[in-house]
């Protein structure tokens, strides 16, 4: 019989245990893709870039002579309707880890298996399965140094390379096509301005990965905090939606490290903060919705969406210009360099006073390398209310941030138009990128700061002293 191999966030053929297994069983592979309706993790930005990886699947398919089916609605019903109509004997994916996934795959499986289909899920998304590490006393980990030393000796198995055909079925079954499922139709910008900063599929991640390995990685200890140098291997983009796997970039982490290249111990230890959030978000799912930290519920957090400072912070015109910069160089090419991501959260949490959740949430809207457990950690780090976090009197100040960080100040002139003769392309670009209704222009004056770094340290430092927790 044929096995169905059900793709998520895993858009690869190569180091695929659920496809290798598939190839291994014998028999026809049908590959599926679902718009899952029951598990509601997809939006604007991220949505779109799923919609471009899918689509990229689908031709590296068909490439080998095999398609990539698409159906729309719940997984529950999807699954086994597929199975009953193809006849197939197997239903294989890669684990997911957040809890409404995890919730549907079980149910998925008990209905396969009632009905007497062989149903497997395979690890591969992460490198450690968030129950396989443990402290002493058998609990997970809280904080990160004592998980790194706890995963960082492990035997990490070598990659799987790719199949080398995919036999068909006689007949395949139907299909939707991508371009009706409008996937990031509402992305309130334009797709256009930010599709050239994408790197669609497994090749181009390969490419990212190996540029990292040859040059970048020797002075990724310092360049890596300096958001105006590529110093980084953007590879997040496509973890996020498995276009590269860990362990993939962890060998080639592990081959770097003993040729000697400085940079790739920390690159080992940057991997292991994603597999860390995923540990946080398996063993507390609340780190996706609630602070982490209850005693935080009692904090007064802006909630109100529609507060000046909110929307300010979101059309990126608070007047301080290494959080605008940042904000501004997230909306126009989906991604933005962690050292503004602190910035940025750090102000809208305590200068504003904002709760976690409204930054968090606009990441979701704009980021292509959003990750559920990555940006809900980050936003708690950032916030306080996180378990391994910066504490709230910990404030950064965006000015000194900028003296360390931008010192000549090429990150803010890339993405701040106002008050320059010339500005360059990025800058301008943000003006293209956003609604109209931001009435937002190149020409306006820049903005002063909608609350000064000294005044709303001080504000959010009494509003923590002042807690009733
Ligand atoms: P590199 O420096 O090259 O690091 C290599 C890889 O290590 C990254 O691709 C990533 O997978 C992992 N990594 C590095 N830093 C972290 C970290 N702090 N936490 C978890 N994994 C890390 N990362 C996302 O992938 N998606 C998100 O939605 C996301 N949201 C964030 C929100 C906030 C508020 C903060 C503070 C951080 C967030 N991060 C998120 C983490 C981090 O900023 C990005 O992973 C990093 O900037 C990606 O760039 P890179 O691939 O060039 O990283």
């Amino acid at each position: 019989t044929s096995t169905l191999i059900w793709f998520r966030r895993d858009l690869r053929l190569s180091d695929h245990p659920a496809l290798d297994a598939a190839v291994k069983r014998g028999g026809p592979v049908i590959p599926v893709f679902l718009h899952d309706e029951g598990v509601k993790m997809l939006r604007t930005a991220p949505a779109w870039r799923l919609g471009l990886g899918v689509g990229h699947l689908a031709r590296s398919l068909e490439d080998k002579g095999s398609r990539l089916i698409l159906r729309r609605g719940r997984g529950v019903d999807l699954i086994p309707k597929l199975v009953e109509e193809t006849g197939a004997g197997a239903v294989y994916w890669m684990r997911a880890y957040d809890p409404v996934s995890v919730d549907r795959d079980r149910d998925v499986k008990a209905a396969l298996k009632e009905a007497g289909i062989e149903a497997e899920s395979f690890p591969g998304h992460l490198m450690f399965e968030p129950w396989t590490v443990e402290t002493k006393t058998g609990g997970f980990y809280k904080v990160y140094t004592p998980f790194w030393r706890a995963v960082k000796d492990r035997e990490v198995a070598e990659p799987l390379g790719t199949p080398s055909s995919l036999p068909a079925p006689d007949r395949w079954p139907e299909s939707d096509a991508l371009e009706d499922w409008h996937l990031g139709a509402d992305m309130d910008r334009g797709a256009e301005v930010v599709r050239p900063y994408v790197q669609l599929g497994e090749s181009a991640a390969q490419a990212r990965l190996g540029a990292f390995m040859s040059s970048k990685v020797e002075r990724y200890d310092g360049a890596r905090d300096i958001p105006a140098t590529d110093g980084t291997s953007n590879l997040s983009e496509n973890l996020s939606v498995g276009e590269i796997t860990p362990r993939q970039c962890w060998h080639a982490g592990l081959r770097a490290l003993e040729d000697g290249k400085a940079g790739a111990q920390t690159f080992l230890q940057e991997l292991v903060w994603r597999e860390f959030a995923y540990h946080l978000m398996w063993h507390t799912p609340r780190l996706l919705y609630d602070n982490w930290r209850e005693e935080w519920d009692a904090f007064p957090w802006n909630e109100d969406e529609r507060l000046k400072e909110v929307i300010a912070w979101k059309r990126a015109r608070t007047g301080i210009p290494f959080v605008d910069a940042a904000l501004r160089e997230m909306y126009v090419t989906g991604r933005m360099h962690n050292r503004g991501r602190m910035i940025v959260a750090s102000y809208l949490c305590k200068h504003l006073m904002c709760h976690w959740k409204i930054g968090m949430e606009w990441f979701e809207d704009c980021l292509i390398d959003w990750d559920p457990a990555s940006n809900s950690m980050g936003w708690q780090w950032s916030a306080g209310s996180g378990p391994d976090a910066t504490p709230y009197f910990r404030v950064f100040n965006p000015e000194t941030q900028l003296d360390r960080f931008d010192k000549s100040r090429d990150y803010v002139r890339r993405w701040i138009a106002e008050g320059q003769d010339n500005p360059p392309r990025e800058a301008l670009s943000y003006f293209d990128a956003i609604p109209r209704s931001w009435v937002m222009s190149p020409d306006d004056a820049y903005p002063d700061p909608i609350v000064e770094a000294s005044e709303g340290r001080k504000r959010a430092l009494e509003a923590y002293e002042n807690r009733d927790f």
